[in-house]
């Protein structure tokens, strides 16, 4: 069976063609500046040489179109037409309270989606426009929405209510659901074969560090409560977000520096985290290089980063009772050896023991704690992909 998986941004499609059983990536691809001047198709199937196209492309429907020529294409392409393609996924960024599982895709779905815009407005519409393309150019195809809330959507209520109003909560819907979802039930799906342990026994603190960063903490394979809430602000501090700051913060800068709330919010989304602290970039390879050569506000970004993320490891300890594993992914996650070293760094008294050799890894499932650790480390390459598609064939087969 062949699932087309679909991450549909404002400008913005990528997409992966999986052929499930062997969980194999046969082509992926990017469609950039859709509706700008200067749309291109960059696209590789297995096997087969790069192409590149540069074209007028108005819209996602006019994207998908090519997106759909490339895959079917005698030279560049990997499938016969696009019958082969037995079902589509799509990445949807916020679904409130609406699903907590991936779900097949029905004209209900696509009006509790736009419901959500408000608590999404930069992604739910993008997403919708991926789904609509796709629905116009594969109208017998079966479609399934996945969401980065869903799984999140396990959590208690004392974890996911802010100390507002009730109101604010039953009016207005604000409370914490929590984002990339898709990314920690993928590494906690991981979890229990690579420990050897049942997923009932397990307590885990999932740390999902890249340019947006996230914690979950995932007991008995649940989630029970994690570090973003009402949007994608909240939580650690990351690369130009925030993160957790005083509310007060807010109408007080709005003041000073003279900005309406449509600034303020571009303010806290890009220009803050470690590129805003460090005032050289959010991207931890040049962070790591400045402060190697002597940069003091780049050594201090990467110190407070190091710092949030511990806060959040040692609160979710607190929230299940203890911890099992303790699992890095992401960008940074995956890469930054250093990074993973300064979060642990203390946590001895926790159990908390890392393996200086085992960490030096990039990319790759492992253990990283020594053996004697009492908690275990582990790094595990996140794959979004692969879980959108295997939640399509699940709902689909
Ligand atoms: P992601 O959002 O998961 O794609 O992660 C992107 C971020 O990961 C980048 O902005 C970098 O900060 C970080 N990253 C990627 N590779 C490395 C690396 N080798 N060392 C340190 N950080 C890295």
């Amino acid at each position: 069976m062949n699932i087309l998986v679909i991450n549909a941004g404002s400008s913005s499609l990528k997409y992966q063609l999986f052929e499930i059983g062997k969980e194999e990536v046969l082509a992926k691809g990017l469609v950039e500046r859709i509706g700008i001047e200067g749309s291109k198709l960059t696209h590789t199937a297995k096997g087969k040489e790069k192409l590149e196209i540069t074209e007028p492309m108005s819209d996602h429907k006019q994207a998908m179109g090519y997106v759909l020529r490339a895959l079917t294409d005698k030279q560049y392409g990997i499938i016969k037409d696009m019958d082969e393609i037995n079902a589509v996924g799509h990445r949807v960024l916020h679904a409130a309270e609406k699903f907590s599982d991936s779900v097949v895709i029905n004209d209900a779905v696509m009006d509790a989606i736009r419901d959500c815009i408000k608590f999404g407005p930069l992604h739910n519409p993008a997403n919708l426009m991926g789904i609509e393309a796709c629905r116009a150019t594969m109208p017998n195809t079966p479609m399934v929405a996945v969401f980065d809330t869903a799984f999140h959507q396990t959590m208690p209520k004392k974890a996911y209510l802010y100390g507002l109003s009730y109101d604010a909560y039953k009016e207005h819907g604000i409370r914490r659901y929590g984002f990339h979802g898709t990314s920690h039930k993928y590494v906690a799906s991981r979890m229990p074969a690579l420990m050897g342990k049942d997923k009932k026994d397990l307590k885990l603190i999932i740390c999902h560090l890249g340019n947006g960063s996230s914690l979950s903490a995932v007991d008995g394979g649940k989630c029970v409560d994690t570090s973003m809430g009402l949007t994608p602000l909240a939580g650690v501090v990351m690369g130009t977000r925030c993160g957790d700051i005083d509310p007060a913060i807010v109408p007080h800068l709005m003041k000073e520096m003279k900005l309406d709330s449509d600034q303020m919010s571009d303010y806290m989304n890009k220009k803050c985290g470690v590129l805003g602290l460090s005032g050289i970039s959010s991207d931890f390879r040049d962070l790591s290089k400045a402060a190697a050569e002597g940069s003091e506000r780049a050594e201090m970004a990467l110190e407070v980063f190091a710092y949030s993320v511990k806060k959040y490891i040692g609160a979710y300890a607190a929230a299940m009772g203890g911890v099992n594993a303790i699992v890095f992914t992401a960008g940074i996650g995956e890469n930054d050896s250093n990074m993973r070293a300064r979060c642990c760094e203390g946590l001895e008294f926790l159990g908390v023991k890392l393996d200086g050799e085992l960490n030096k890894i990039r990319g790759k499932e492992q253990r990283i704690s020594a053996p004697d650790s009492r908690v275990e480390v582990w790094c595990v390459p996140t794959n979004e992909e692969l879980m959108i598609a295997m939640d399509t064939y699940e709902l689909c087969k």
